[in-house]
């Protein structure tokens, strides 16, 4: 079974693009996974709590075997592979990957909600998920996009790199 998914890398720590290349190598060494677009990495004005780092920000879709949970579990080993540092919620983090679309999967689970939750809240996602994917349907808020970043109320910095 084949499946497509959209990730979201954040890092705000130490190296950050080398974080996130490594994010991408490690996605990439699982036989199951392909990577089929990376978008511009970013960076991106901290959201949530507010002083600390910026951060460099990228999507990446995927053909993937995993089912969602297992994307799930897979990606945290990679997240605990590169030693994320987590001392509180929207602390500083060596890396963050987020599942934010799995095939038109609509999950509610405590452990997983696909789409994320706050996809639409987030310009660090939406920007460079509108490069990869501008039209790709939202499947409950069910608007393109590119319609959900026009429409955000998220005035965050963004700046492609
Ligand atoms: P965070 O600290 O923001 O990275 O949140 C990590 C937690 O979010 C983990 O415990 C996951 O179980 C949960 N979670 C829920 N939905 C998702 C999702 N779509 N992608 C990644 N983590 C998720």
């Amino acid at each position: 079974m084949e499946n497509i998914a959209y990730i979201g890398i954040g890092s705000n720590l130490g190296d950050k693009i080398t974080h996130c290349n490594d994010a991408i190598k490690e996605v990439s060494k699982h036989r199951g996974n392909t990577i089929l677009e990376v978008s511009s990495f970013c960076r991106t004005e901290p959201w949530g709590k507010e002083d600390q780092n910026w951060f460099v920000n990228s999507v990446i879709k995927i053909k993937t075997s995993l089912t969602a949970p297992q994307l799930l579990r897979f990606l945290q080993g990679v997240e605990a592979q590169l030693k994320r540092v987590r001392e509180y919620r929207w602390s500083p983090r060596t890396i963050d990957l987020d599942i934010l679309f799995f095939n038109d999967e609509v999950i509610n689970r405590p452990e997983l909600q696909i789409p994320h939750p706050l996809i639409q809240d987030r310009r660090f996602v939406l920007v460079p998920l509108n490069e990869i994917c501008p039209q790709l349907i939202h499947p409950t808020l069910n608007e393109s996009v590119r319609e959900l970043l026009e429409r955000t109320g998220d005035n965050k910095n963004v700046i492609r790199t």
